[in-house]
């Protein structure tokens, strides 16, 4: 992969550099865009992080950087690529570039700059900032267009406006800035590890005027692979800026009850991922927020649609195993017994008959937290694909995994794929199924439609001999799945011989 030399553009008030990211399936060009008045970076820095990530995750050999890079920034970035490929189970990258030594003496009078995006934990680090808990301290609030939502110009800019006027309220000025970076996440790689990157860029744009960023931690626990995370953010710093991953040490829930008992977010926060102009209540992000506020006697009625959740909708939708077992602490310790007990009869009930352990025991890489594996099983939440690919596994080997039709799996769809010999879903009756078997195959994985048995006699009639392969019911699936002569390669030349148009036809089909 390469990273061709930016160029810089000045135009309505802004200056803008772009640089362009190829090879290895990747053909994308990244843009950060700040305010005329600020210094814009002039070389390939800002581009790095986000090079070096998705380089890896492409599985790429190498990453070749055009531009001289600051020599820290150099360093740093060999070691996240590191950690990325071990993460990722990726070879590691090698990053041929040349370094430019870094400036003797940083400039003074810079400033010191908080993300602010209205979500717990940069809403949490304004408080700690308030309160003299936050080193080092803010003195600018960095907003960016393009990261919370997928540069949809129009309700990100009220958004964006809204960001600015909470950073206010806590003595913060604000500059907007923008990237197009999570429209590359969004193709090519999961964006959930890919905001720690897209971050760093920014600030490296503009690191010619700040000294100091703060990225705002989301878990305490460092063994979960986040997008912005401690052991990688600090490591971006280019000589001129320094990046901070903070705090440290603060769970979740102890982040809700700071704002709570603060009270001063409670009529900005934005927690939504139905991207709406205000908190949707009923998605799962919104869902564990309002929870919390809730159990710690807080009022989210300013913002969530539903401010209190029922107990029935969090035992449907429940925190993710990231926050899981915090939240059950949490809201147990905070005297709401019901909202914990909720949860943890999900966590703790078998999953079509099969044991969350039995589950875990799908992990690829024995030894790793099986968290993404396992977030995307429980997400399909479909007993019988559940018990068919433990037996699958349990036959074969690790390796294999269930697909999902949750819209919000979808950036851990790609990278479960890749981890995954075979990915299975129940057919999906919105027609993603040919899209599904793309991308599938394009992870190098071997998809598997289940569905009835009518349906299936009837698209084996009318199904190129090569793409039979695809269907199963699930009684067939062990037969299906131990049938060796049907492997991706074969199927992805099908596919790419045009035999993808019975999926079009599939609704007819049907009825
Ligand atoms: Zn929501």
């Amino acid at each position: 992969m390469r990273l061709s030399p930016p160029e810089l553009t000045h135009g309505r008030g802004r200056a803008t550099t772009r640089a362009r990211l190829t090879g290895d399936g990747v053909d994308h060009e990244l843009v950060f865009e700040v305010p005329d008045e600020w210094s814009i970076h002039p070389g390939s820095d800002p581009f790095v992080p986000t090079a070096v990530y998705v380089a890896t995750a492409a599985g790429a050999e190498s990453l070749t950087i055009d531009r001289p890079v600051s020599e820290p920034l150099l360093t740093g970035a060999r070691t996240a690529g590191e950690r990325y490929a071990d993460h990722l189970g990726r070879p590691p990258l090698e990053i041929v570039g040349e370094a430019r030594p870094s400036p003797r003496a940083r400039p003074a009078g810079r400033r010191t700059a908080l993300f602010v995006s209205r979500g717990i934990d940069s809403t949490c680090n304004l408080i700690l900032d308030d309160r003299g808990e936050l080193e080092p301290s803010p003195d600018l609030a960095l907003v960016v267009t393009g990261i919370d939502t997928a540069n949809e110009d129009v309700v990100d800019a009220e958004l964006c406006g809204q960001h600015i006027a909470a950073a206010g309220r806590f003595g913060l000025d604000a500059i907007l800035t923008r990237t197009n970076v999570r429209s590359l996440f969004d193709s090519y790689t999961p964006w959930v590890i890919g905001i720690g990157p897209a971050l760093a860029g920014v600030g490296l744009t503009l690191s010619a005027d700040l000294s100091d960023v703060i990225i705002s931690s989301a878990v305490a626990d460092a063994r979960r692979f986040t997008g912005a995370h401690p052991d990688i953010d600090p490591l971006w710093g280019n000589g001129l800026v320094r990046f901070h991953h903070l705090p440290r040490d603060l769970s979740r829930s102890e982040r809700v009850r700071i704002v709570v008992e603060d009270g001063r977010g409670l009529d900005f926060l934005q927690v939504c991922w139905d991207e709406g102009p205000t908190n949707c209540g009923r998605c799962k992000k919104c869902l564990q927020t309002a929870a919390l506020i809730h159990a710690y006697g807080g009022d989210a009625s300013a913002r969530f649609e539903v401010p209190v959740p029922s107990t029935e909708d969090l035992r449907r939708t429940p925190p993710g195993p990231t926050l899981r077992d915090d939240f059950i602490d949490a809201t147990a310790a905070a005297g709401v017994p019901s909202f914990a007990q909720a949860v943890a009869e999900h966590r703790d009930a078998p999953l079509g008959g099969v044991s969350p352990e039995a589950v875990h025991a799908i992990d690829p890489d024995a030894g790793r937290p099986a968290e993404l594996l396992w977030s995307f099983i429980a997400a399909a939440d479909d007993p019988p694909i559940a018990a068919a690919t433990v037996d699958h596994a349990a036959t074969t080997g690790p390796g294999c995994v269930v697909g999902s039709s949750g819209s919000s799996t979808t950036h851990v769809r790609t990278s479960a794929m890749r981890a995954a010999a075979v990915t299975l879903w129940h057919r999906r009756a919105d027609g993603a199924d040919a899209a599904l078997v793309v991308e599938a195959l394009s992870n190098g994985s071997r998809p598997v439609v289940v569905t009835d048995a009518a349906t299936a006699r009837a698209l084996r009639w009318r199904l190129p001999e090569l793409l039979q392969g695809l269907l199963a019911t699930v009684d067939e699936l062990p037969t299906v799945l131990s049938d060796a002569a049907i492997d991706g390669p074969r199927l992805a030349g099908a596919v790419r011989g045009g035999g993808l148009g019975w999926l079009d036809e599939l609704e007819d089909t049907d009825r």
